[in-house]
């Protein structure tokens, strides 16, 4: 356990608050809780006496009956390296919910107890969140795949914590990439706005034009279709993009129902549900962090 990251008690956290005389250092600890009895799910402490804060795992001697001694005390952060934060916004039962309480709350400790939402407690050692970079094209404001992502994990409970890296672009600017007299759109209702040239919508099917098309692949066979060769193209969808080091979270025009994993990122259709989004962040999960779970 010592060097593992991201340690954070799993689901029935079996996590009990303890206030003390002792001195929190193994030793006090041990002789203050040896012996002592603890409910049947209790496998760790977090052990105050305020200002100070201590972790600790116990063993019991037996796990069956309501209450049994304990028998083993190993003690998980101590008290320099240690901080209790309340914060009522945070649902302690989510992984990453923890982590980014720890790292905007009590950044540089390797300990982190949070009393959260409901008056729970939990806590995180060494958080490390998995950074997921996901990849979006705006508008529609916000941008969906980032906002949809955000919402998946602040109620993830089945992931190890996740840093959320937007990386978005705007349609206008990729447009500005091939100047043009004139553009042609997916659609009117995604709010994009080019100003200057004259600017068509795919959707109304207008009279051809020599325009360059601002959009994805999806949109390209559909002009295709429509007038009988393909236009010129600045491709929008997000797939197309390179990705960096990071875990990648994107989308693609021309998924329609599956999501595809593709070594280290993950792709979902353009209209990707909050489940298939939770899908794709479990498939980044475990493909990044293979080893993690709840301890
Ligand atoms: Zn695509």
């Amino acid at each position: 356990m010592a060097t593992a990251r991201n340690v954070v008690p799993g689901a029935y956290r079996g996590v009990a608050v303890a206030s003390v005389d002792c001195g929190l250092d193994e030793a006090g600890l041990r002789g203050h809780f040896i012996g002592r009895e603890a409910y049947r799910r209790t496998r760790f402490i977090v052990v105050r006496k305020p200002p100070q804060t201590a972790i600790i795992a116990v063993q019991k001697e037996s796990s069956e009956p309501l209450f049994a001694p304990i028998t083993a005390v190993q003690l998980l952060a101590e008290p320099t390296e240690c901080a209790y934060v309340e914060d009522p916004d945070v649902d302690t039962a989510v992984p990453t919910a923890l982590a980014r309480a720890a790292l905007t709350r009590a950044n540089g400790k390797r300990g982190v107890v949070v009393e959260g939402r409901y008056g729970h407690v939990s806590f995180i050692i060494d958080p490390a969140p998995l950074r997921v970079r996901v990849q979006e094209v705006v508008p529609p404001y916000p941008a969906k795949l980032v906002d949809q992502t955000r919402r998946v994990l602040d109620t993830a409970e089945h992931l190890p914590p996740v840093e959320l890296v937007p990386d978005v672009v705007e349609l206008e600017r990729l447009a500005s990439s091939r100047p043009s007299t004139s553009y042609l759109l997916p659609c009117r209702g995604g709010g994009v706005c080019i100003d200057g040239p004259a600017t068509s919508y795919l959707d109304e099917r207008p009279e051809r034009r020599a325009w360059t098309l601002i959009g994805c692949e999806r949109s390209q066979q559909i002009h295709e279709w429509f007038y009988g060769e393909r236009a010129e193209q600045v491709d929008v969808c997000p797939r197309q993009r390179p990705g960096g080091t990071d875990a990648l979270l994107t989308k693609c025009c021309l998924l329609e129902s599956h999501i595809d994993t593709d070594g280290g990122r993950v792709i979902v259709p353009w209209g990707a549900s909050l489940a298939q989004i939770s899908e794709a962040l479990t498939a980044l999960a475990r493909e990044w962090e293979p080893t993690w779970a709840p301890v």
